[in-house]
């Protein structure tokens, strides 16, 4: 018996892959937005304020985590793109580096997994 995901399965974590997609953008677009506000108050007629340090470091503090945030996202939604070329080129589902098919428990989990379990708890 070939072991390989069917086609509904596939299907399935396209659609997932899809969904965690759209959902990423809509917070990358949204935390975009806040970076972009803090800098305005910081830079702009607010900027009186900016002799309160105390409110200046919160301030420098949310807006890094907001980047640190974001690049997490830009990592997640890289590894969407990567796995949904793999469903194109039909490889998905497999371990990058064994070869072996990834659990479906763990693909439901994280549909964007490269490798599995196994595999991605040996060290490199
Ligand atoms: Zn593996």
């Amino acid at each position: 018996m070939v072991k390989k995901l069917k086609k509904v399965e596939l299907k399935r974590f396209e659609k997932l892959l899809i969904d965690e997609r759209q959902k990423v953008l809509r917070e990358l677009e949204y935390e975009g937005d806040q970076i972009a506000r803090t800098q305005l108050e910081t830079s702009g007629d607010l900027a009186a304020y900016s002799n309160h340090m105390a409110d200046q470091g919160t301030e420098t503090e949310r807006r890094e985590i907001t980047s640190q945030l974001i690049s997490t996202r830009r990592d997640t939604l890289f590894e969407i793109d990567h796995a949904l070329r793999k469903i194109t080129k039909g490889s998905y589902g497999f371990c990058e580096r064994c070869g072996k098919l990834i659990p479906k428990r763990r693909l439901k989990f994280l549909p964007q997994a490269r490798v599995c379990i196994k595999c991605s708890q040996a060290t490199p």
